[in-house]
């Protein structure tokens, strides 16, 4: 099984994630995207995160309708934040025999060397960098430090760029903007029916 996974805030979740969450499964030939919203401790980010307990139930209502979309909450279920190499070694518990694929930004990517036990994580999963506007990998710098894990572990998609972020819609609710056709009208629902982002 070949297994994407995608981590995020997801504060709210949005379009874009969707969007390049299919658009890895397609290029990859993935099984399915594991969506894994990230524990924030309250102490740890500026900005107040709304409870773990929406950002879950958003995920859920937005990638319901897809079944090769599923949801995992091994990061909420940890005390604090997680380091990707304990989450990809739990996961390996779960789905054995499945080939990990790191969904993320070109730019973590090559921020890669600086990641916690990045060699590890490197032999145990497949990097995928969601390619996006200004953002070039650096591929021959990341080959250099990681060796030839670099050239067949890390990869390289082309995602549509979709111009939208949870700050944008977090702001837009905020203002009374309305928020349609940027997340799923399931969430878009779920938003206004808590009160979320006032
Ligand atoms: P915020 O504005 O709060 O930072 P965000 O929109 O960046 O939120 P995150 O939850 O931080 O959303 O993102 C999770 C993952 O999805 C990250 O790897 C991020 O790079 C990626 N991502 C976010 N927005 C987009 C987008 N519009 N297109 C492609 N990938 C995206
Ligand atoms: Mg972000």
């Amino acid at each position: 099984m070949r297994l994407g996974i995608l981590g995020g805030t997801f504060d709210p979740v949005h379009i874009g994630h969707l969007i390049t969450a299919e658009c890895v499964l397609e290029e990859l030939s993935l099984d399915g995207v594991l969506f894994i919203p990230a524990n924030v401790p309250p102490h740890k980010t500026e900005r107040k995160i709304i409870s773990s307990y929406h950002r879950l139930r958003m995920v859920c209502f937005a990638t319901a309708n897809n079944p090769r979309f599923k949801v995992s909450d091994i990061e909420l279920n940890r005390e604090g934040p997680s380091y990707s190499v304990d989450t990809i070694n739990e996961l390996k518990k779960i789905y054995i025999g499945a080939t990990f694929f790191f969904i993320t930004g070109a730019d973590a990517i090559n921020d890669l060397p600086t990641w916690h036990e990045a060699k590890e994580l490197l032999k145990n999963c497949h990097f995928v960098a969601a390619t996006r506007a200004g953002v070039k990998l650096e591929k021959d710098a990341l080959i250099e430090y990681f060796g030839e894990l670099a050239r067949t572990n890390i990869h390289e998609v082309n995602t549509r760029r979709i111009e939208i972020s949870s700050t944008d819609i977090r702001q837009r609710v905020k203002e009374g903007k309305n928020i349609m056709y940027m997340v799923t009208d399931t969430v878009a629902k779920y938003i206004e029916k808590e009160g979320l982002y006032k």
